[in-house]
């Protein structure tokens, strides 16, 4: 599996995707990944630290993702991330983060201080039903604001059987009018039973295919189009 890789068309950046201990929700249906943590401490230490000496500064943004958040990674490994930010003056991290750790977000602000922090958030889908319900993404919310004051930047997942073109259009509307940045992910089917819907991808290829040349739009059109996972 790739764990190290450069971003080098929008928003150039280097990414690494490194182990954790196991996602706090971890209920999430379409989600598989999360069988990348681990409870052994030590050997997430010294993997991740081989990953991270692969980091090269040059493009001075780093994207630092760990099949969970953040809040998972142990703290030796964000002292490595930060001895790495300081010795190559990085001066972006974007980081991983469920929306229930939305009130510890500071505590990573103040940790990486002088160091501007993206927290990228998995929505999915702004469609409560799809999102809780079928998704299992436990997150609840009463306002937009709530969230967009908190996180900068979500994430959605597209293509999934039982989505819908107008929950999708709603999704993309909110995405654009209320948040700085977004990264769209078309579903690719993987090891749980959810499953992909090629004449809806079809559709938003043709529909939303455009929001690729926006500055603040990335589309992964298969999942490890960032150069990191499998
Ligand atoms: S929060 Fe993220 S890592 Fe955790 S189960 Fe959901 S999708 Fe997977």
């Amino acid at each position: 599996m790739n764990r190290y890789s450069r971003i080098l068309d929008k928003n150039p950046r280097e990414i690494v995707l490194l182990k954790s201990r196991p996602c706090k929700w971890g209920r999430c249906f379409f989600c598989d990944y999360i069988e990348d943590n681990s409870e052994n401490l030590e050997d997430i230490v010294g993997f991740n630290n081989n990953i991270l000496n692969e980091v090269k500064g040059d493009l001075k943004q780093l994207e630092v993702i760990n099949s969970g958040s953040v809040f998972e990674l142990p703290q030796e490994c964000l002292k490595d991330i930060k001895d790495i930010v300081i010795e190559k003056n990085i001066g972006v991290l974007y980081f991983e983060s469920h929306y229930s750790y939305r009130h510890r977000l500071e505590e990573i602000r103040d940790y990486f201080k002088g160091v501007e922090i993206v927290f990228k958030m998995g929505m999915e889908s702004f469609d409560e039903n799809f999102r809780n319900k079928y998704l299992k993404k436990g997150i609840v919310y009463d306002d937009i604001h709530e969230v967009s004051s908190k996180f900068s930047s979500v994430c959605l997942l597209v293509g999934i059987k039982g989505q819908t073109k107008d929950m999708i259009k709603n999704d993309i509307s909110i995405l654009l009018n209320n948040f700085d940045r977004g990264c769209i992910n078309i579903f690719v089917e993987n090891s749980t039973p959810v499953k992909r819907d090629e004449a809806l991808i079809d559709w938003f290829k043709e529909e939303y295919g455009y929001l690729e040349k926006l500055d603040n739009i990335e589309i992964l059109w298969n999942n490890t189009d960032f150069g990191v996972g499998d």
